[in-house]
This record gives structure tokens, C-alpha cells and sequence, in this order.
């Protein structure tokens, strides 16, 4: 896992400062939750960090290396974002098997995560179906498949639980937990509820106005008034 250090981040949108002078160090193997109101700087920051977004000032460092001009698919990072589109014309199961595959892990191997990933996200009975032909939360589950099946040591996600019902949020919310804790990755998620954000994280960063707040354990946070 790689410890992330955020220093100085400043991204303006006219005069709106959507991070204003953000810094945080992300412990290696934390599973972080960056938690605000909506509006807050929350995505904003994930996009940078993820790449996705140029920053008007500040760096950012992943294992003591400067990401700064580093492209997205070079950051080393898993991404759960709304914008990730899966492959509509390959199958579910090729989908989740996609990194995999790209990275020439061996066929029983892909064969055997794929079908766990298929297991815990519960789209075992569809797997065979094109990605298009399916629901919204049903794409969202795969997308989290797809980030998590290849254990990336630093994994980035927005909402992810967002378009499931409440039994699959549940579930999901515990399964996500159970593989941070087997592979030891570095997760940082994004979410507006707290209560998500509290059952999940083991540190919580409370994001206003483009400002970290407050960082603590969850119970910390929980206990300020
Ligand atoms: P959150 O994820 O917490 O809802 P965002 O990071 O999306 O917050 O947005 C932070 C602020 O920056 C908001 O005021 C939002 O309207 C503004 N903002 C974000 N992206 C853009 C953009 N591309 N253009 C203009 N304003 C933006
Ligand atoms: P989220 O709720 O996940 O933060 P948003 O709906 O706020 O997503 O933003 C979706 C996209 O629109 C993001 O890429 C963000 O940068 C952009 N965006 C957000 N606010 C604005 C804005 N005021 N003007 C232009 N683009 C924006």
C-alpha cells in the first residue's frame, strides 16, 4: 500500500473555491472517507487526485513521488467513478476480467476472481449478458468489481454504493470493508452520508466550503458537536 500526501491543493472555479488550500496526509492501507455536503470540494479532490482534474496550485505525492503530469492510467490507482464507463459490448464477466486480462494473469486465476467478484456483487445469473442491457446500480456493481479484482494498492471511489437499494447498500458496505482488510489496500471514499461513511472508514475527513474541517476515527468525529 502507498501513503498519499496532499499539500497545499487550491483549485478555483471563478470564485468559487472548490479546494482551498487543502492539506492531509492519506495513511498506506487506511481506509479514509472524505465526508461533505454537497458542494463541499469532495470530487474535486478525488478528481485530482485520480488525475482527472489540474490543479491551480499544490502537489500531491503517492509513496514520496510527485503525481504532478502523471496521466490517470499511470497512477497505479483502482477508480469507481460515475464517469468510468464499462466496455457495453463485451459481458459482465468480461468486464470484471478486463484488468485482469490486460495484465496476463493466468486463465484459472481470472477464472476464480472473476467468480468471486460475480459472487459478492450478486450478478452470478447474469453474467453472460452484454453490460449494456443492464440497470444503473447494476452497472455501478460492476464497476466495483472491476476496480476491486485486481487489488490495485490504492483504490479511489465516488459514491460507489450510491444507486443500490438499502439491502444492497448494506451488503456491499460490509463486502467492501472484508476486502480492504484481506488485500490491505489504501481506499479513499467519497460520500455524502454519514452514516456510510462511519460504518466503513477507520478515518474520516470532513470536507466545507473547500476546506478540510476536521480528520479523525470515526468516533472522534462522531462525538464533536
Ligand atoms: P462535492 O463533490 O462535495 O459535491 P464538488 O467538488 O463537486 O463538491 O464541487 C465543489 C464546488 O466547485 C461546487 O461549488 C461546484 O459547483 C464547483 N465546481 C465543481 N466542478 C466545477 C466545474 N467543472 N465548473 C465550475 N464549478 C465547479
Ligand atoms: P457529484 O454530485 O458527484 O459531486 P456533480 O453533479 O457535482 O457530481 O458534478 C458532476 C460533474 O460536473 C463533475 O465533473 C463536476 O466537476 C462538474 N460540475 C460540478 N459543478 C459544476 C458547475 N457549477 N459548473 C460546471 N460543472 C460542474
Amino acid at each position: 500500500a502507498s501513503p498519499i500526501a496532499l499539500r497545499g491543493l487550491a483549485k478555483h472555479y471563478g470564485a468559487t473555491r472548490a479546494l482551498d488550500d487543502v492539506s492531509l496526509d492519506i495513511p498506506a492501507g487506511s481506509f479514509t472517507a472524505i465526508l461533505g455536503p454537497s458542494g463541499s470540494g469532495k470530487t474535486t479532490l478525488l478528481n485530482a487526485l485520480g488525475g482527472f482534474t489540474t490543479l491551480d496550485a499544490g502537489a500531491i505525492e503517492v509513496s514520496g513521488v510527485d503525481m504532478a503530469g502523471v496521466e490517470p492510467s499511470k497512477r497505479g490507482f483502482g477508480y469507481v467513478f460515475q464517469q468510468y464507463a464499462l466496455f457495453p459490448h463485451m459481458t459482465i464477466a468480461e468486464n470484471i476480467a478486463f484488468p485482469l486480462v490486460s495484465r496476463k494473469v493466468d486463465r484459472a486465476q481470472i477464472k476464480e476472481r472473476v467468480t468471486r467478484m460475480l459472487e459478492m456483487v450478486e450478478l452470478s445469473h447474469v453474467a453472460d449478458r452484454d453490460a449494456s442491457q443492464l440497470s444503473g446500480g447494476q452497472q455501478q456493481r460492476i464497476a466495483l468489481a472491476r476496480a476491486l479484482v485486481y487489488e490495485p494498492a490504492v483504490i479511489l471511489l465516488d459514491e460507489p454504493l450510491a444507486a443500490l437499494d438499502r439491502r444492497l447498500r448494506e451488503s456491499l458496505r460490509a463486502e467492501l470493508r472484508q476486502v480492504h482488510d484481506r488485500v490491505g489496500s489504501t481506499f479513499i471514499l467519497v460520500t455524502h452520508d454519514q452514516e456510510e461513511a462511519m460504518s466503513m472508514a477507520d478515518r474520516i475527513v470532513v470536507m466545507r466550503n473547500g476546506k478540510v474541517e476536521q480528520v479523525g476515527t470515526p468516533a472522534e468525529v462522531y462525538d464533536t458537536p
